[in-house]
């Protein structure tokens, strides 16, 4: 690939336009405005076509075109992306849905969908020469950056909160980030502001999976809507449900459709459903208050859920998903930290696929918004199944329920079978 289908970047705040060659990363006017990447759609339809990408591998870079990395030569992968699309049978029969799909992103290299975000992240900074990358993170961006920074030779700065469980930490040690726990304070996240003073002051690549602070890492979760269209036949789902903490996923959800129907390829959009946990839904309630998007108030306290990639007190890409909430006649749903659990429970037992409570909070948004009359029994929907169940051991420990210990005879088994499990022989 040769030709350079980004045309320019422009500041989401101040309109400042810059060129690729410029490597921006931040708005030089420090106004906390994202890069939007913009393309040119006639280029890339000209140069391919839906029957051509048909023949490229199942993964995340068939669709390099709608990628902003200008050369192949710069791409650092760890086969991220191609996730199957599971069509979920029983769990459809449980909750009286014909069209229930899982979109399992617990496939990817590190077990969460931020791989894709990392990959496109860490191949700008290839191209672009950093030699450190700064992020910061409750967990899963942070391991993402941290596996793909190994892989490209890049040093990775992780700045945690200090409540992060030290199951998804033990993770970026392995893979050779340094991290730090930071001191929680009222006033800003203090991840964030280490993060800023190590990218403004001391030159290092931000890598966060926030828009605001990276433009590029918000191009790769488009593909997750790319792939979806695919398997569904070159079809749009009615809804897609998306768990949502910054809203950098669900924008780049609606981008992947957007920039689809661009060149042409669908027409229209499924509705986006945004699900945050009752311990901190400040993305949510400013959909409920129907706030202008460039108003989104933070969330007051520290977050409140074992929902742990759901953190996020302010939405920093909330702007941009408000707007793909309305523009797709989308909505919010807010989950208890137990529906949580339950949503866990049910897509392992039901479907084989074991969740994070993150990952599992979209189909508790489903539950609820079927509840609520939002979802009709013959409509296609699409549950984002966004992170492994492994990656945090802590809280599937505390949840998981306890095991009977028996001795090697039949009678105790008999008899454990019925009583732990409820087994009828
Ligand atoms: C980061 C994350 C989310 C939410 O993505 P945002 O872009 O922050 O909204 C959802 N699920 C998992 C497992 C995550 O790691
Ligand atoms: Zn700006």
């Amino acid at each position: 690939m040769s030709v350079m289908f980004v045309t320019h970047l422009k500041c989401s705040k101040c309109g400042r336009v810059y060129k690729l060659e410029e490597k921006p990363v931040t708005c030089v006017n420090k106004d906390l405005g994202r890069l939007d990447v913009y393309y040119d759609y006639e280029a890339i339809a000209s140069s391919v076509s839906r029957e051509e990408l048909a023949k490229r591998p199942f993964y995340m870079w068939r669709y390099k075109e709608f990628l902003p990395v200008p050369s192949e030569e710069y791409i650092v992968t760890l086969g991220e992306g191609g996730t199957p699309l599971l069509k979920a049978k029983r769990l459809g029969e449980r909750l009286g849905l014909k069209n229930l799909y899982l979109k399992d992103e617990t496939r990817n290299p590190t077990g969460s969908f931020k791989d894709r975000a990392m990959s496109v992240s860490v191949s700008m900074a290839k191209y672009f020469g950093f030699k450190r990358a700064v992020i910061a993170s409750s967990g899963n961006a942070a391991a993402s950056l941290a596996a793909y920074g190994a892989k490209a030779g890049i040093e990775v700065y992780a700045f945690v909160p200090d409540f992060a469980g030290f199951g998804k930490i033990a993770q970026l040690l392995y893979y050779g980030a340094k991290v730090f726990k930071v001191k929680w304070t009222e006033a800003e996240d203090p991840t964030v502001k280490m993060m800023r003073v190590l990218s403004e002051r001391y030159g290092f690549y931000p890598s966060p999976s926030f828009g605001v602070f990276n433009p590029y890492q918000i191009e790769g979760p488009k593909t997750i809507s790319m792939e979806i269209v695919e398997q569904l036949g070159w079809r749009l789902p009615d809804q897609v449900f998306v768990p949502t903490g910054a809203a950098s996923l669900l924008t780049g959800v609606f981008n992947g459709f957007r920039d689809w129907n661009q060149v042409g390829w669908i027409t229209g959009y499924p509705r986006l459903v945004a699900v945050q946990p009752e311990g901190n839904y400040p993305f949510v309630r400013a959909w409920m208050e129907r706030a202008d998007p460039n108003k989104i108030r933070p969330w007051e306290k520290p977050p409140e859920t074992i929902a742990t990639g759901l953190e996020d007190t302010f939405p920093w890409d909330g702007d941009a998903g408000l707007r793909a909430l309305y523009k797709t006649n989308g909505y919010g749903v807010v989950v208890k930290d137990d529906e949580i659990v339950e949503a866990m429970k049910l897509l392992a037992s039901l479907e084989g696929v074991f969740a994070e409570p993150s990952g599992a909070a979209g189909l508790a948004g489903l539950i609820k918004a079927i509840e609520d009359r939002q979802v009709d029994k013959d409509e296609t929907v699409v549950v984002l199944v966004t992170g492994h169940g492994l990656k945090d051991p802590d809280i599937v420990k505390k949840t998981a329920g306890d095991v009977p210990l028996i001795n090697p005879a039949e009678e105790e088994f008999f008899a454990a079978a019925r009583k732990y499990y409820g087994s009828e022989f």
